[in-house]
């Protein structure tokens, strides 16, 4: 699954370089797809397409916040989801919206990254 940031964050932005995948974006600001990534274009669940270097809405305007789509719980880089290693409040936490595989999130890095 997907790791999630609670609103317990301070802002403190600790965990936004550590991310691997740049799946971490400061509240209020855009995100992309490209950001961090080998992606040039993304193909959404509903068929639509995206340029991977489109900014994107904020996820949240008042905390740092996870892209899920972009989250692999750190797989194929790290031992464990830095974002929580480095949080000094422990408000990065699994999220039950997205479950998925240890294969699932191989692949989405292998997807991400163009390996
Ligand atoms: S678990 Fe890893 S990949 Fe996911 S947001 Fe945290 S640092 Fe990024
Ligand atoms: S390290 Fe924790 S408290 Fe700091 S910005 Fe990230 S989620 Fe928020």
């Amino acid at each position: 699954m997907a790791i999630m940031i609670t609103d317990e964050c301070i802002n403190c932005g600790a965990c936004e370089p550590e991310c691997p995948n740049t799946a971490i974006y400061e509240g209020g600001m855009e995100w992309t797809w490209g950001g961090g990534t080998e992606l040039t274009e993304v193909e959404l669940e509903d068929g639509s397409v995206v340029e991977a270097n489109e900014p994107q809405e904020p996820v949240s305007d008042e905390f740092y916040y996870i892209v899920s789509g972009k989250c692999t719980e750190c797989m194929g880089f790290h031992e464990e989801p830095q974002c929580a290693a480095v949080c000094p409040v422990d408000c990065c936490v699994d999220d039950p919206d997205y479950r998925e595989s240890e294969d699932e999130l191989l692949a989405k890095k292998s997807w991400m990254h163009n390996e």
